[in-house]
């Protein structure tokens, strides 16, 4: 049967302690046993089915990474307290003192920051890269790397890494190909196409109303295992727990994940096409103009689109400025950086999102200060928003009359 993540977390049926249609909230930081064995059991991981202390796992957070896991078709996941969260003892569990790591140069400025100026004093060592180019990222790797870094879709500049190649690259070199799908759940399975390991920041379009922070870190039984061992687990021993309010809030959320990345992607198709038109200088994924369109469409579960990410290039930060205070001014939109939401969000990720990447590196990459990111929105009638935003581009002058 064909691979469809929406449904695998349709089929999943979990029920509250009293028969609720929804699974009971684990309101404990702390667990009682029976029996002291049991308990030293559980600490040395054990038994199966009882819970410690929060920090370790709790029901709410595992219902939550079994449908994230069923999503991405991993054997499991782990929900972390945020993106970075994720992220970080990823790298950490992964590579020790002398390892080196290949990465995308075109990621989220944290994780970028994280590599470049955290992980150094480690002694872990990141190459940045066009991951678009496999000579490029083949002739980066060298015996010390253990781990190949990219984001599906990147932030911001929205570059298509070749999941399948890289995977292939991954496995040629004895690496782990680690892949953040924050810019593309539903629309692409990263796991299904090779990747040892995916991660998403929950915070986005997969809680989608901008009221947490989250992540989860998708993989086998083992490695997750390896995370939250007690003894040497990264995610375990630094401590970026989920609460378990939280994880409740975002499974509700995450069933309805399908209707939205159907809407968002079906809007911002839309803009995209009528950004381009209008002659802006617009990339979408979906554009035919897109470098990697055929590659993308190549490796998407068709029926959730292009996704909700789209940029456009006005030429200038003033011009950009000026533009997006005027489309908040209008409801067109929030000026608010993040992704996700109902309504449009956008920011100039020069001197926000990407701003922890120094200034010739974001030139060297095409990150150019005129660059706004959208994050398209659940507009019900999206000619009605495009037909503001263009007034907003007259009156600025980025469009003319
Ligand atoms: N990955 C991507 C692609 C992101 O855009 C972000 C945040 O913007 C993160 C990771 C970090 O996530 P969080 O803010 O939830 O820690």
């Amino acid at each position: 049967m064909k691979f469809n993540p929406a449904d695998n977390i349709q089929d999943l049926q979990y029920f509250g302690e009293f028969g609720g249609v929804n699974p009971s909230i684990s309101d404990s930081s702390t667990y009682t046993f029976l029996s002291a064995k049991t308990m030293f059991d559980t600490f040395e991981g054990n038994a199966d089915g009882c819970y410690l202390y929060s920090r370790h796992s709790t029901p709410s957070n595992l219902y939550l990474g079994e449908a994230l896991a069923a999503m991405e078709g991993t054997e499991t996941a782990h929900v972390t307290a945020s993106g970075m969260g994720a992220i970080t003892p990823v790298f950490l569990q992964l590579c020790e003192a002398g390892d080196h790591i290949v990465s995308s140069r075109t990621i989220y400025g944290g994780t970028y920051a994280f590599l470049k100026n955290f992980t150094p004093r480690l002694n872990i060592h990141t190459s940045f890269v066009d991951i678009t180019k496999l000579e490029v990222v083949e002739a980066a790797i060298t015996e010390n790397t253990k781990v190949l870094y990219c984001e599906t879709v990147s932030n911001p500049l929205l570059e298509v890494a070749d999941i399948k190649a890289l995977a292939e690259l991954a496995k040629k070199h004895h690496l782990k190909l680690v892949v953040d799908n924050t810019f593309s759940p539903l629309s692409v399975s990263p796991a299904k196409l090779g990747a040892d390991i995916v991660i998403h920041s929950l915070t986005k379009f997969i809680n989608g109303t901008s009221d947490t922070v989250g992540g989860v870190v998708c993989g086998t039984q083992e490695f997750i295992d390896q995370l939250r061992n007690v003894n040497d687990g990264a995610s375990m021993l630094l401590g970026a727990t989920m609460d378990s309010l939280r994880a409740s809030s975002l499974l509700k959320n995450l069933r309805t994940l399908h209707i939205r990345m159907k809407q968002h992607s079906y809007n911002a198709s839309y803009l995209a096409n009528k950004f381009e038109a209008e002659g802006l200088k617009t990339v979408y994924p979906g554009l035919q103009s897109h470098p990697s369109h055929n590659l993308f469409s190549s490796m998407m579960n068709p029926e959730y689109g292009y996704g909700g990410m789209l940029t456009i290039d006005v030429g200038s930060s003033e011009k950009a400025n000026q533009l997006m205070e005027l489309m908040q001014h209008k409801n067109a939109g929030y000026l608010a950086v993040s992704l996700g939401f109902y309504k449009t969000l956008f920011s100039s990720p020069g001197s926000s999102t990407s701003s922890e990447i120094p200034e010739e590196e974001q030139q060297a990459m095409g990150l150019s200060e005129g660059l706004i990111r959208f994050s398209i929105g659940l507009d019900n009638d999206i000619e009605r928003t495009y037909q503001v935003m263009k007034k907003c581009m007259v009156e600025v002058g980025v469009l003319k009359k």
